[in-house]
C-alpha cells in the first residue's frame, strides 16, 4: 500500500486556508444526518465533540472513566504554546514552527507543524472566550513563560493546572451540547474494537465497565482521540488508566502504527523510590525557567546540598549549552542527566537523581514571586518527598512521559482505514522523534477544535456510504471476538496477578527501550517479551466474572494489547538505524553524545501494518520531505 499523506499543494503558508476551501462541505441541514463516534474525552476528544455537535452532526461521545472531566488531560500542568508573540520577543508562526520541527529532530511533517502553529493563536482565543483563567501580566495581558527548546517566551499557563482549566472549558461546551441533545455521553464504556464495514469504519464494540455488558454502536464515521500509550513502561507520569488497547485494535483492524518507538522521558520527575511504586509524578518544565540544573562536580559525593560551596557544583546544562542552558529540550536534559549519573554523580540515596535547584531564584525575586508562580508545585513536591524546595532543592530524574508515536494519520487526521480519524495523543502526526513542552494541549486542541471540525466534513461530503445499523453482521462478528477474548482471559486462572506482568514488562522496555537502546539489547528484549506473553497466557488470575464491574479484567485486557505493542516498539527502534530526538541508539552519536541522524537513509516516518498473530508485521515508509527547512544537526549550544 502505497501511503498517501494528502498533504495540499501550494506554499507552506497558504496550504491550510486552500485546503478547507477547496474541501467539500456538508451543507448545515445535512449534517444532522450524520452520527459520529468519538472515542475519549481529553482535550482532543473532548473539544472535537463539542465542536462537531454544535455544528450540527450527531455524536456519541465514549469515555472509560465516570466522568469526561477524569480524561488524563487533567493532569497537564505547565502550559499551552502559541504564537501570539504578547512578550514581544521575536516570535512568529514561522518559529513555532520552525522550533517545533527542529525541536522534533526533523522527522515531522512539514505542512502538518506549520498548520498548527497557524492554530495556535486561534486556540488562544477561544479558550480566553470560555473563560479560562490563563495567568495575566499587570496590565491585563495574558503573560507567557519559557518552555524547553525555545528561546522566546510563549507558553500561556494557569499556574501549574493549564491542563485542568482547558479541559474544564471543554468540558463545558460538551455538557453544553449534551444537554441540548445533539452528545450523547457514554462514560465508563471501554472501546475494545472498531467495525470495519465495506472497508470503512462503522462503529465500535464497548464494554460497560459498571455491568460488564458488551453494547455496539454505529455510526458515519469514528474519532479515536484515547491518548499516548507511555504505560507500557508500567511506571510513568502518566494516569493508572492510561493505555494502547483503542490504538492497538484499531491497527489490527488495518490501521498503521507510525513511529512506536518515539517516546519522551521527561527530565524534571520525582525519582523512583522502591520496587512497589506503581506511579511517577512530574515536576513540570515550566520550573527550568527558575530553577537551576546541577550535580556535585566530584563523584560519589555524599554531603547534603548546602554543603556543596558554589564552585564544586556543576551546572552541567548551563555548562554545555550556554544559549538554552537549563531550557534545552526534553530529550537532551534527560541524556544529559542519564549521563551525569552514569558518571557516578546522581546524588540522593539511589544515586538516580539530580539536583533543581530555586536558591537563585528566591534570592533574586523573593519567595513570593516563586510561590505565585509554582506554588502548587512546590506543595506536591513537599507532600511526596517530605523536603521543603524552597529550602532544599528539589532531586528530579527522567521518567517516562509522552508517546510522539500513534496510529498513522494522513493531514486530514485520517488513518489508513477510511473513516477512522485519530486526534491527540493518540496520533503520530506533529512532533517528530521528540515533543517540545506545551506542545501536546495545542496539538490535542488544534485537531479537536480547529482541524476534525473541517476534515471529516470533507469525508462525510465526499464518501458514498450505504445505511449501516448494529445488525450488520461485522458488528456481531466484532462482538465474538471480543467476548472471546475476555472468556480466555477469565478461563486462565493462573498464579501471577496482571500487574506483576505489567511491571515486568515495564521494567524490559526501560531497561532497553528506554532513553539508550543498542541492537544487541533491542533483541534481548524482544525474546524476553515473548516469554513473558507465552506466561502472560497460560499463568495470569484474572479474578471475577464477566458480567460485572471487574477492574483485573479491565487491566488484563489492557496489559495483554502492551504485551503485544511492546514488541511492535522494539521491531520498530532496531529498524531505525539511527538516533534522533527520543530515539538514542548508542551506536549513533556525535563525539559530544548527541543524537546523530542517517537522514539519508532514516528521514521518513516508519507505519506498520499488521500482518496477522504472531507474524512479523509489514513496513510502510512515508518519506518526508522537507522544503522549507534546511535540516542541521540540532544544536542547542
Ligand atoms: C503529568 C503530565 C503533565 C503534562 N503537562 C503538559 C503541559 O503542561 N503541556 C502540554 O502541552 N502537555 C502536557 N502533557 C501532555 C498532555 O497532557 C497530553 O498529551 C494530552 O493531554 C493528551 O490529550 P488527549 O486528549 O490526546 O488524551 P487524554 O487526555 O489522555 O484522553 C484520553 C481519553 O480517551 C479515553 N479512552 C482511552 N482509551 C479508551 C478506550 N479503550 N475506550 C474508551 N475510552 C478510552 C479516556 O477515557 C480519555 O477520555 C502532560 C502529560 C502528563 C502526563
Amino acid at each position: 500500500m502505497q501511503l498517501d499523506a494528502k498533504i495540499p499543494d501550494g506554499p507552506l503558508a497558504e496550504k491550510w486556508d486552500r485546503h478547507r476551501f477547496e474541501m467539500k462541505l456538508v451543507n448545515p441541514a445535512n449534517k444532522r444526518k450524520f452520527d459520529i463516534i468519538v472515542v475519549g474525552t481529553g482535550l482532543a476528544g473532548g473539544s472535537a465533540s463539542a465542536t462537531l455537535a454544535e455544528l450540527g452532526y450527531n455524536v456519541k461521545t465514549f469515555c472509560f472513566q465516570d466522568s469526561p472531566r477524569r480524561a488524563h488531560s487533567i493532569a497537564a500542568q505547565g502550559g499551552i504554546n502559541a504564537a501570539k508573540n504578547y512578550p514581544n520577543d521575536g516570535d512568529s508562526i514561522w518559529r513555532l514552527f520552525y522550533d517545533t520541527v527542529k525541536g522534533g529532530d526533523f522527522r515531522a511533517r512539514e505542512a502538518n507543524v506549520h498548520r498548527l502553529a497557524q492554530v495556535s493563536n486561534n486556540i488562544i482565543d477561544h479558550c480566553v472566550a470560555q473563560g479560562i483563567p490563563f495567568a495575566r501580566e499587570y496590565g491585563g495581558l495574558l503573560a507567557n513563560r519559557s518552555f524547553g527548546g525555545a528561546q522566546v517566551s510563549r507558553t500561556f499557563y494557569a499556574r501549574g493546572q493549564t491542563g485542568q482549566q482547558l479541559l474544564l472549558g471543554a468540558y463545558s461546551s460538551l455538557a453544553r451540547q449534551i444537554a441540548a441533545g445533539k452528545v450523547t455521553m457514554f462514560p465508563r464504556r471501554e472501546m475494545l474494537d472498531v467495525v470495519i464495514v465495506d472497508g470503512q469504519a462503522r462503529g465500535i464494540v464497548v464494554r460497560n465497565l459498571i455491568s460488564g455488558e458488551l453494547e455496539t454502536h454505529a455510526a458515519h464515521a469514528v474519532v479515536l482521540a484515547t491518548g499516548g500509550y507511555g504505560n507500557v513502561f508500567f511506571l510513568s507520569t502518566n494516569a493508572m488508566g492510561c493505555n494502547v488497547t483503542a490504538a492497538y485494535r484499531a491497527y489490527k483492524k488495518g490501521a498503521f502504527f507510525a513511529n512506536p518507538c518515539f517516546t519522551q522521558i521527561h527530565p524534571t520527575c520525582i525519582p523512583v523510590h522502591g520496587t512497589y511504586q506503581s506511579k511517577l509524578t512530574l515536576m513540570s518544565e515550566s520550573l527550568r525557567n527558575d530553577g537551576r540544573v546541577w550535580v556535585p562536580k566530584k563523584a560519589g559525593d555524599t554531603r547534603r546540598p548546602a554543603d556543596i560551596p558554589e564552585d564544586e557544583r556543576d551546572y552541567f546544562l548551563e555548562r554545555k549549552y550556554p544559549s538554552f542552558g537549563n531550557l534545552v529540550p526534553r530529550d537532551v536534559a534527560s541524556r544529559n542527566a542519564k549521563e551525569q549519573c552514569d558518571l557516578g554523580k546522581g546524588v540522593g540515596e539511589t544515586r538516580l537523581a539530580v539536583y533543581l535547584d530555586f536558591a537563585d531564584a528566591i534570592r533574586r525575586d523573593g519567595r513570593a514571586v516563586i510561590e505565585k508562580k509554582y506554588g502548587n508545585l512546590f506543595q506536591m513536591y513537599a507532600k511526596i518527598t517530605a523536603d521543603n524546595p524552597y529550602e532544599t532543592p528539589m532531586m528530579i530524574y527522567p521518567a517516562v512521559h509522552y508517546t510522539m508515536g500513534g496510529l498513522w494519520v494522513d493531514y486530514n487526521l485520517m488513518s489508513t482505514v477510511p473513516g477512522l480519524f485519530v486526534l491527540g495523543e493518540a496520533n503520530f502526526s506533529d512532533h517528530g522523534a521528540n515533543r517540545l513542552g506545551a506542545s501536546a494541549l495545542m496539538q490535542g486542541l488544534a485537531d479537536g477544535y480547529f482541524v476534525i471540525p473541517y476534515t471529516i466534513g470533507g469525508y462525510l461530503a465526499g464518501t458514498p456510504q450505504r445505511a449501516v445499523t448494529t445488525a450488520d453482521p461485522a458488528f456481531k462478528a466484532a462482538t465474538q471476538a471480543v467476548n472471546g477474548r475476555i472468556s480466555k482471559l477469565l478461563s486462565i486462572n493462573g498464579h501471577r496477578t496482571v500487574d506483576d506482568f505489567h511491571r515486568e514488562l515495564g521494567g524490559i522496555m526501560w531497561d532497553y527501550c528506554g532513553m539508550a537502546r543498542t541492537n544487541a539489547g533491542l533483541e534481548v528484549a524482544r525474546g524476553l517479551i515473548q516469554n513473558l506473553r507465552a506466561e502472560f497466557w497460560e499463568n495470569v488470575k484474572v479474578p471475577g466474572d464477566p458480567g460485572e464491574f471487574n477492574q483485573s479484567l479491565e487491566r488484563a485486557g489492557r496489559v495483554a494489547d502492551f504485551l503485544e505493542f511492546g514488541e511492535l516498539m522494539l521491531i520498530d527502534a532496531r529498524a531505525r538505524q539511527e538516533s534522533c530526538g527520543g530515539h538514542f541508539n548508542e551506536a549513533f552519536q556525535t563525539q559530544e553524545n548527541e543524537a546523530l541522524r542517517d537522514d539519508e537513509n532514516f528521514c521518513h516516518v516508519a507505519a506498520w501494518e499488521f500482518t496477522g498473530e504472531d507474524k512479523e508485521p509489514a513496513f510502510h515508509k512515508e518519506p518526508l520531505v522537507f522544503e522549507n527547512v534546511h535540516l542541521t544537526q540540532r544544536s542547542y549550544k
